[in-house]
């Protein structure tokens, strides 16, 4: 491989600072000594895993507000801009119903929470989240302000405003060849600071594992292992069984080769637990990885990253019905259809950001009726959770991705069939 003279490539270091975060993380939460885990772990290796993360995060909005007007001036046409846009959002709603109705299933068969007795546990200090009406998701997408929808990272937002700039410059033709030929620069400029921030991968990774593996004890599971099992299992299913059946059935592409070619961007989704901070990894594992054209790529995995949870709403569904198990309530079928319907309609207004996912369940919660105390139940195992729910996630926007590419054909089989790439750019 390319990477081969240079010794091991990215991704094998990043694997390797995640494997010793983990192994110390696990022997230092063992041991307790205050001292090291208050100061040295949460408080050192906390900072640069902050900063890891901030480092990420900082290029998300320069690179999709350039990727996209790249992306809009790539595909050219308005008409094949709105199927691009039609079929991502269908697919988005279709993975995210279905990996809920699955985990509900689950969960009903399994039936987790049964039996259990609410002591002991500390409900104070949950407060619910008021959902908001469809109507209000949609219109929030048009800013008042683009520069504050930038400012705030408002990701809807901003690639609404973005598409318009991009789709008035095709309209200007000629003359906003300096502008789309500046943006092109900018990309590349931005890629290269993706390239320098990626360098700090296997430090910034070892560190956030390492705080995570410190600060969660083992005990926190046992009270709700049947919770965590049940989550782990559905999680996994969606990954490996129905993502990958979608993939096949409606691209045809190899899910083997996917699922290999992914795994980058799916390890900083597990150690940032957010999808936001992970674009810039998901742009480029599915545009330099797996030959997906920019044009479908800008577009479809930053909307993906705000509107497409799968993982995060499957912990909705199992959520769900072991809450109501420890409750003793019965949803009935009104009750889970309305919780499918509230947690696909809340996962198209939150944003990928750590800890959403509880958010998004107090207003679930609420919507059929179940204390949200209950909340408190799984707070301890929670960031575990959702370090493995937003790699399921951002697994969903890469599925959809490749999907929408193939069937528009903007993807480059020679790329996405060649082994190497994999090794060529990480
Ligand atoms: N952290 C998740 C994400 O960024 C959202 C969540 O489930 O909390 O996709």
């Amino acid at each position: 491989t390319a990477t081969g003279d240079k010794g091991m490539s990215l991704t094998t270091k990043v694997l390797i600072g995640m494997g010793a975060g983990f192994l110390l993380g696990v022997i230092l939460n063992a041991l307790q000594i205050q001292a090291i885990n208050t100061h040295f772990v949460s408080g050192f290796l906390g900072m640069i895993g902050r900063m890891f993360v901030n480092a990420l995060s900082m290029l998300v909005v320069p690179l999709v507000f350039f990727s996209l007007i790249c992306g809009v001036a790539g595909i050219g046409d308005i008409r094949i801009l709105g199927r691009v846009g039609g079929k991502s959002f269908g697919l988005y709603l279709l993975t995210t119903a279905t990996a809920i109705a699955v985990a509900i299933v689950m969960a009903l068969v399994v039936g987790p929470g049964n039996g259990f007795v609410m002591e002991g546990v500390d409900t104070a200090g949950v407060t619910a989240r008021e959902a908001p009406s469809v109507w209000e998701t949609f219109a929030a997408i048009v800013p008042r302000n683009p520069v504050a929808a930038f400012a705030g990272g408002e990701m809807l937002q901003i690639i609404f405003y973005t598409i318009i700039l991009g789709v008035a410059a095709l309209m200007l033709g000629e003359r906003s060849k300096p502008f789309v030929e500046a943006c092109e620069y900018m990309n590349e400029l931005m890629m290269k600071v993706v390239q320098i921030v990626m360098a700090f991968a296997p430090i910034g990774v070892f560190c956030l594992i390492c705080k995570t593996f410190t600060e969660q004890g083992i005990g926190l599971f046992i009270p709700v292992l049947t919770y965590v099992l049940v989550l782990v299992a559905a999680l996994l299913l969606h990954l490996f069984g129905t993502l990958m059946l979608y993939l096949k059935v409606f691209s045809g592409l190899s899910p083997i080769i996917f699922l290999k070619k992914i795994r980058p961007a799916q390890i900083f989704a597990f150690s940032t637990a957010s999808s936001n901070a992970t674009i810039p990894v998901t742009l480029r594992c599915v545009t330099e990885r797996m030959g997906v054209n920019n044009s479908v790529a800008s577009f479809t995995v930053p909307f993906g990253a705000t509107i497409n949870m799968d993982g995060t709403a499957i912990m909705q569904g199992v959520a769900t019905v072991f809450l109501a198990n420890v409750y003793g309530i019965d949803l009935g079928l009104g009750g889970y259809l309305t919780v499918i319907a509230m947690a696909v309609l809340a996962s198209i207004g939150t944003a990928g950001v750590p800890g959403v996912g509880l958010v998004m369940l107090t207003m679930v919660l609420s919507q059929v009726g179940l204390p949200l105390e209950g909340i408190a139940l799984i707070l301890g195992v929670d960031r575990l959770m959702d370090m493995i729910r937003t790699a399921v996630n951002i697994s969903g926007d890469a599925v959809v991705t490749t999907i929408v590419a193939k069937t528009e054909g903007q993807i480059d089989m020679a790329a996405y069939l060649d082994p190497d790439t994999g090794e060529r750019v990480d």
